[in-house]
Formats: structure tokens, C-alpha cells, sequence
């Protein structure tokens, strides 16, 4: 049996798991990354990659000050991972048009997007065509956000683990039966059937799973999988290059011609499956926006875990009578996007530093 010493434990090698190392690598803490499976090969590697923009860091509302601040990194976040491994991750500024659904308005929509802080345009039907040509008769108009972005996440996900080994993180992969380990009020390892890892702190990421991690431990928190599909498509030629979303429907294309249909929210446990009504409310869905796709060859299509909470925004830091037990979890529709700012604000959290914005909302323990 192998054993690993390290500063921080992280159990969960998604996108929370491993940004988080990789910000407290750069940091100079020693971190080992545990996970039952492959790394990145869950909700994370399934999601759509959009990246909805945000300017308020200070807003009462504790989505959009999360939003805004991982926003707000980005950039530099996307170019350092670059300089580090020389891989690209597909980050592009594409912009998005949304288009309202049966209960918005281009008013509401144009509303809400200034109280984000968010460049935010109505455009009509002559506006819009020369966006996306094949754009169905009935959408007649709809809001151009040009801030919005999007990321390849498998690409962005190889990047990210091979930073945090180039940093020197551990990542101990196909941890079989991994359990924590008590002594008394404090968790001292974490056993497998082939290794044991000793830490300080513990920081448990493992997205629709934490609750389960949680369980053993006697914490109950609200965290729950929702099931999303996606079905991806292939066209010779683009037929537009921007993200386009009706409520919580989107089409994503990614410049080398494929574009993602999603998604779906189902309350089915942890079962991953594509379902014949999932695929096709989302290939119909796709064809009432662009009819062209009707021409479009299917490519592939999967589905993922998201990890719900029931108000639908993460759990950040230190939770229960353990004193050395840290959760990131929760991020529902939006891991991806909240991603920077979720693995800064746990490492600021795991080294005793405060964090840049306020947590209220945010809070792990808000629901003990
Ligand atoms: C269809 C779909 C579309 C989405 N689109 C977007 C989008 O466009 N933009 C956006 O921002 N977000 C999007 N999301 C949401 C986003 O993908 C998630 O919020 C995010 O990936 C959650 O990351 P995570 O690291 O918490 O969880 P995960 O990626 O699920 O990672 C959890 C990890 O924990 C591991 N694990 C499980 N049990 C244990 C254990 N006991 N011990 C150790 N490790 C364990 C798993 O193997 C896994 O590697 C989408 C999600 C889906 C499913």
C-alpha cells in the first residue's frame, strides 16, 4: 500500500478539484488530488463550456457577484494555463444571442443583463440574420450579449491536470472505496484499497457526489445529481458563430464546425444515460431555432451529473465539528464559468486568507 503526505487532500478531480489545486500548487502548498475515477471524466468534461459574463463583485445577489468574479479571471487564468503547458483550451470571446422564451421578454431580458453590468443589445429580425442566415421565421428578435465566452472544457481539463503535475501536485487516479478517517474531531486520512493519504486539511470536491462523502461523516447537505444531455451535431459549414440560448436551451458551435445541443434537467439519480425523448425534445429544439440543422450529421451525444443544491449556488469552505473539512460543491449549471473564482476562493479559505469577495450565500454551513 502506497501512502501520500501532503499539506491539502482533495477529494474529486472535476473542474472544482483540480482548479482548486492548481492555485494553491502556485501557491507553493503541497496538494494531493485523489479521485475513485479518471480525472475530469464527470460533469465537468460533459458540460456545454459557456461562460456567461458578469461585472457586479460586490452584488447583493451571490450568483451574480460569484459570476462576476470569475469573469473577472478569466483572461489571465486562460493565458497562464497556456503559458504553462502550451495547451490551448478553445477559450473564445463568441458572444451569445438570447432569444425569449414563453415567459421573458427582449425588455426583461435586456433588463436583467444591465443589472449584470453586461453589454447588452435588442437586435430585430434584420439585425440578427446576417448573424445566424438560417435563423427560423418565427424568431423575430432577440438580445446580442457580446461579452459572453465559451471553453473546450475536455481541452481545458487536460490543461489543468497537466499544470498541476507540472506544479507538482500528486493525482492519485482509480481510487477504489476511497473513505475518510477520523481521530476523535479531526479527519487524518483517507484510505483506499491500494494507497493512504495523510493531511492537514481536507477539501471535499466530488460534485454530485460530495453528498454521499459527506454521508459517512454524519453532514447532511442538499446536493443532488440532475441529469443533463447533450447530442452534438456536425455541419460542413457553420452556420453561425455566436452561442444561441432560448431559456435553458442553448446551441453552442464550436469554430471547428461541430455544435452542441443541450440540455436537459432530470431528477433521475445517478444514472447516466441518453434517452430517446431527451434526444429528441433537444434535436427538435435545435431545428425550430435553425432549421438547417435538419441537414446536420449527429456526431455523438451524452449526458452528465450536474451537482444541484437546493438554491442552486455552491458551497464554498469549512463545514461541520471537523475542523480541517473544507466542500466545494453545488455549482449546478455552472462550474465551468464559476471554476476561477471557486478554486481562489477555496484556496484562500484552505491557507487562512480571506477571500475577494464576500461569501455570504455562499456559505458550506448554510444549510446545517
Ligand atoms: C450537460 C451539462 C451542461 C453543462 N453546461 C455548463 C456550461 O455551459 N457552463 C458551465 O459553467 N457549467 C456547465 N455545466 C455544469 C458544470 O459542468 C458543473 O457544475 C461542474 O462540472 C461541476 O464540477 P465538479 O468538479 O464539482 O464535479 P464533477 O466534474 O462531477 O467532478 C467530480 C469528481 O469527483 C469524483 N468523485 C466522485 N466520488 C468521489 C469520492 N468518493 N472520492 C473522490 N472523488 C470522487 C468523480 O469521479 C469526479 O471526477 C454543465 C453540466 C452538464 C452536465
Amino acid at each position: 500500500m502506497a501512502e501520500y503526505r501532503s499539506e491539502i487532500l482533495i477529494c474529486g478531480g472535476g473542474v472544482v478539484g483540480l482548479t482548486t489545486a492548481y492555485v494553491l500548487a502556485q501557491r507553493g502548498v503541497r496538494v494531493t488530488v485523489a479521485d475513485v475515477s479518471a480525472t475530469g471524466q464527470e460533469a465537468s468534461w460533459a458540460g456545454a463550456g459557456m461562460l456567461p459574463p458578469g461585472f457586479r463583485m460586490n452584488a447583493d445577489s451571490a450568483e451574480l457577484r460569484i459570476r462576476s468574479y470569475s469573469h473577472s479571471l478569466w483572461p489571465s487564468f486562460v493565458q497562464k494555463l497556456r503559458e504553462q503547458t502550451g495547451m490551448d483550451n478553445g477559450y473564445v470571446v463568441c458572444g451569445a444571442i438570447e432569444f425569449p422564451d414563453s415567459h421573458q421578454t427582449c425588455q426583461s431580458l435586456l433588463q436583467s443583463a444591465v443589472n449584470d453590468g453586461v453589454v447588452a443589445e435588442q437586435q430585430l429580425s434584420s439585425q440578427l440574420r446576417p448573424m445566424v442566415p438560417g435563423l427560423g421565421n418565427e424568431w423575430q428578435s432577440g438580445v446580442w450579449l457580446p461579452q459572453f465566452a465559451q471553453v473546450r472544457n475536455p481541452r481545458h481539463l487536460q490543461a489543468l491536470r497537466a499544470a498541476c503535475v507540472r506544479l507538482g501536485v500528486i493525482i492519485a487516479e482509480h481510487q477504489a472505496s476511497l473513505r475518510l478517517e477520523r481521530d476523535e474531531q479531526k479527519l487524518v486520512s483517507a484510505r483506499s484499497t491500494t494507497d493512504v493519504f495523510r493531511f492537514d486539511r481536507v477539501l471535499v470536491a466530488a460534485g454530485s457526489w460530495s453528498s454521499l462523502v459527506l454521508a459517512e461523516l454524519g453532514i447532511t447537505i442538499p446536493v443532488k445529481p440532475v441529469r443533463g444531455q447533450i447530442v452534438q451535431l456536425r455541419m460542413d459549414r457553420l452556420p453561425f458563430r455566436c452561442v444561441l440560448e432560448v431559456g435553458r436551451r442553448y446551441l453552442v458551435p464550436r469554430p471547428d464546425g461541430l455544435i452542441l445541443i443541450g440540455s436537459t434537467e432530470e431528477d433521475v439519480g445517478f444514472q447516466k444515460a441518453n434517452t430517446a425523448d431527451g434526444v429528441s425534445s433537444l434535436l427538435d429544439f435545435a431545428c425550430s431555432l435553425v432549421p438547417e440543422l435538419r441537414q446536420a450529421s449527429i456526431v455523438k451525444m451524452w449526458s452528465g451529473l450536474r451537482p444541484y443544491s437546493s438554491d442552486e449556488l455552491p458551497l464554498l469552505g469549512q463545514i461541520g465539528d471537523f475542523q480541517n473539512l473544507f466542500i466545494g460543491t453545488g455549482h449546478f449549471r455552472a462550474g465551468l464559468q464559476m471554476s476561477p473564482a471557486t478554486g481562489t476562493i477555496l484556496a484562500d479559505l484552505l491557507t487562512d486568507n480571506e477571500p475577494s469577495i464576500s461569501l455570504d450565500g455562499l456559505r458550506a454551513d448554510r444549510f446545517l
